[in-house]
């Protein structure tokens, strides 16, 4: 079950200026930054009541942020909603015609286990699957 929108994902060129224009936005400092090696990307997260903000920016400029930014301004890079049951959503979802982008959930920044669906069968819009790791 889908429970809640977990965070929204912004892609940011530089993670510095973008934590302190957050920062100054939203009152509050980020409550982490943690860099996902295998991703090549590094990313801060600020609390938003129930929700948060996720800045990501690039580590490497082949990583998926880097060729993101490269094709793309900054702004909204995606949508991730909290589940309960990663592997029953990804199956759920599968047969529904949308398509992952792995097809199993893999470690993700946050302490989560997390799964994309492609853009493509999501009307452009980038999805985001995550469970809390237990
Ligand atoms: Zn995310």
């Amino acid at each position: 079950m889908i429970k809640k929108i977990e965070h929204l994902g912004i892609a940011v060129k530089d993670l510095e200026s973008s934590n302190q224009l957050f920062e100054k936005l939203l009152g509050v400092a980020p409550y982490k930054s943690e860099a996902v090696e295998r991703e090549g990307v590094i990313t801060s997260f600020f609390q938003v009541g129930e929700s948060k903000i996720e800045l990501l920016a690039a580590s490497r400029s082949d990583s998926p942020i880097g060729k993101f930014l490269e094709k793309n301004k900054e702004g909204i890079h995606h949508i991730a909603f909290d589940v309960d049951d990663i592997w029953e959503e990804i199956n759920r979802l599968k047969t529904l015609d949308f398509v992952l982008l792995s097809d199993e959930p893999k470690p993700g920044a946050d302490g989560k286990q997390i799964v994309f669906l492609h853009p493509k069968s999501s009307n452009g819009v980038l999805i985001e699957l995550c469970q809390d790791k237990k």
